[in-house]
């Protein structure tokens, strides 16, 4: 069965498959998909940013997660019945000349893995997008669907695990095998001054993929908390700030243990560290 996006009108099955039009689609029907651990490893390590974008929209190598964001994308949330889900791994949004990466956990079930595009169309991404807005790296305040006409401007966002997990847990195992799609664009993204990690796993995955591309991390390895910072060194020897927030999940937003204030405190962190964005 087809349905109709939300906003374009075009129709599309659920799971989107590449190449179908859907609104920022890096990949189209002849992307070869990744279809275990050491495929991921072979194309990230070679793959510019567009090809990783691609790859990574239509990799296969975590047969739980693959099932899981199937199965949501046809089940459905009920007040999304009438639209199709994407239901593919989410790729990174935004500049690719970004200063400051925001790096999350994972996409959300009817968030990002309906609308195909990161913190989009849930309430998380409505905290980090406002977040973003009002200290200048969004166009707009809003994020919908991929057609909304938002853009970043100096940021960028990223997932460390690119599918929805069940529960939003995705295992050790899984974590592993995404890594690498994360490692290859913080090799590629030359300008990234500093990270912005949401949570604790956002924490983990940057100090580990920063490892894996060759920079120097602290010893014992820095702890994350809300507002915690740590300076990780590039091959090339510069500097990149980490910087910790609390998850913009609805649990921590709804019950107060993040507030907009603390979201923008350390929104201004990660900007401060960045230098001057133009
Ligand atoms: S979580 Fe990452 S490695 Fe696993 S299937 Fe999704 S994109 Fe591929």
């Amino acid at each position: 069965m087809t349905l109709p996006h939300p906003r374009t009108g075009q129709v599309f099955e659920s799971p989107v498959p590449p190449g179908a039009g859907w609104p920022g689609d890096p990949a189209d029907a002849a992307t070869p998909a990744a279809a275990g651990p050491a495929d991921v490893v072979a194309v990230a390590a070679s793959a510019d940013l567009d090809a990783l974008q691609a790859a990574s929209s239509v990799c296969r190598a975590c047969p739980r997660l693959v099932a899981w964001r199937e199965e949501v994308a046809v089940t459905k949330r009920r007040a999304y019945l009438g639209e199709p889900y994407w239901g593919r791994p989410v790729p990174s949004f935004g500049d690719p000349d970004a200063r400051v990466l925001v790096v999350g956990l994972a996409p959300g079930a009817h968030g990002a893995n309906r609308t195909g595009r990161l913190f989009t169309g849930d309430r998380s991404g409505d905290w980090i997008t406002a977040a973003l807005h009002r200290a200048g790296l969004a166009t707009s305040p809003t994020s919908t669907d991929g057609a909304d006409g938002l853009r970043l401007v100096g940021a960028r966002m990223v997932a460390p695990v690119r599918c929805v997990p069940p529960d939003n847990v995705p295992t050790t195992a899984e974590r592993h095998t995404c890594a690498p799609w994360l490692r290859r664009e913080l090799e590629l993204l030359r300008g990234v001054r500093s990270l912005l990690a949401l949570g604790g796993i956002g924490w983990a995955a940057s100090l580990a993929a920063a490892r894996d591309a060759g920079w120097v991390v602290p010893r014992p390895a820095p702890r994350f908390g809300h507002g915690a910072t740590a300076t990780l060194t590039r091959p090339d020897g510069v500097a990149v700030t980490l910087v910790g927030c609390y998850h913009v999940s609805q649990q921590n937003t709804s019950t107060g243990r993040l507030t907009a204030a603390m979201l923008d405190d350390a929104v201004a962190t990660a900007v401060l560290a960045a230098g001057p964005l133009a």
